[in-house]
């Protein structure tokens, strides 16, 4: 970024990076009426304006007024890759440089856009490339928002992206206060409008985060869980120290509480690590009378990792153990494995794109 984007960037205020309720402070304070803060809002986020003068509704004077505070900034796609699957991966630049990226999965009847939340990971996961590189900082809401805008130029006219997942790059609820402010424009009808039911935030398994998302928005809650005791599970991920699995549990049962919700529960298939038969009748008996499902997903290999994944064997016979114990599960087939898109291949720049 040249010094008139740094400077822009210090005095101005991106308007991608407010919440509803923050513009309308701001319309508030510059005296106007508040209905001018839906028309900022339904630019912003419905119409994607990448600029204020683009807001043609908006008075002339007003918008002269609104340009000396704020601006609308995006991330900057780099590199997209199609794999054979139809599955999309695109890399964006941040404005300090960083990169992060995206996916973009078509199925049957809908358009999945998996966003990451943070440049990096802190969690530690062994198993897992983001992680390896350990967090360099949270994603800002504009940020996040950004990885739609940039969606929406890669996909066709008439397609439309139906689901969001966050559950890219990085921990969303260890950067909870910017993923809650995203989350609130990716369910508002006068943001990016989907539906609540149609937006899932997938955690490593942060305990206040999960009762906090319970208690304050309507989305689904994903849970990667990899393990059945506490021993494989502190091995594979650290986290499990601070939040073993009965707190784990206790979470998403309130989680479910409110507002009759259920629960996916992720499960990585890492061989002779977690892929037992009895580690199967372990997770049914450990899930029983919690209302969710569960994916398995067998290991994607990357270069340094020192894992394998289950043999199909292993992986068809924990599916059935799980069915016949009468849990919903399925064994999610890895799109985009051929450019490195599937889960827990991202990496940002640092991957071999
Ligand atoms: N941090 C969040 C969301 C991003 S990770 C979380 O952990 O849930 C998204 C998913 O990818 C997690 O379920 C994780 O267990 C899985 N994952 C990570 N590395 C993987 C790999 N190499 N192969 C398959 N799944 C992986
Ligand atoms: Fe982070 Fe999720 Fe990877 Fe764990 S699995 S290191 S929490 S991105």
């Amino acid at each position: 970024m040249g010094q008139a984007g740094i400077l822009r960037q210090v005095a101005l205020k991106n308007l991608r990076d407010m919440t509803y309720q923050e513009m309308l402070a701001d319309v508030n304070a510059l005296g106007e009426k508040p209905y001018r803060a839906s028309q900022v809002y339904s630019w912003v986020f419905h119409r994607g304006a990448t600029d204020i003068s683009e807001m043609t509704d908006v008075s002339k004077t007003l918008r002269s007024k609104l340009s000396g505070i704020f601006y609308i900034g995006g991330v900057n796609v780099e590199n997209v890759r199609t794999s054979s699957d139809g599955t999309i991966k695109f890399l964006s630049r941040l404005e300090d440089g960083l990169t992060i990226e995206s996916v973009l999965i078509p199925e049957a009847g809908r358009l999945t856009l998996c966003v990451s939340t943070q440049a990096g990971c802190a969690m530690g996961c062994v198993f897992c490339l983001t992680g390896s590189g350990g967090l360099d900082r949270n994603l800002t809401m504009a940020e996040m928002a950004g990885q739609v805008f940039a969606a929406k130029l890669l996909i066709k006219p008439d397609e439309r992206i139906t689901n969001a997942v966050l559950m890219g790059m990085g921990e969303p609820l260890a950067n909870y206060d910017n993923v809650s402010r995203f989350l609130s424009t990716l369910v508002d009808p006068a943001g990016f409008g989907l539906s609540h039911n149609k937006v899932t935030v997938s955690t490593a398994g942060l305990v206040p985060g999960i009762r906090r998302l319970g208690q304050e928005t309507k989305v689904n809650l994903a849970v990667s869980l990899n393990a059945v005791d506490d021993a494989t599970r502190e091995r594979i991920m650290p986290i499990n120290r601070r939040w073993p699995i009965e707190a784990l549990m206790r979470a998403m049962r309130e989680f479910c509480a409110h507002g009759k919700r259920h629960v996916t529960i992720e499960y990585v298939l890492l061989k002779n690590v977690n892929d037992s038969p009895r580690e199967a009748m372990q997770l049914a008996a450990l899930l029983k009378g919690l209302p969710c499902k569960v994916n398995l997903i067998p290991f994607n290999e990357f270069d340094s990792s020192r894992f394998q994944s289950a043999t199909p064997e292993r992986v068809s016979l924990f599916h059935k153990i799980l069915m016949d114990a009468g849990q919903a599960v399925f064994v999610r087939s890895s799109k985009g494995v051929d450019i490195l898109a599937a889960c827990g291949q991202l990496r940002g720049e640092k991957s071999v794109l």
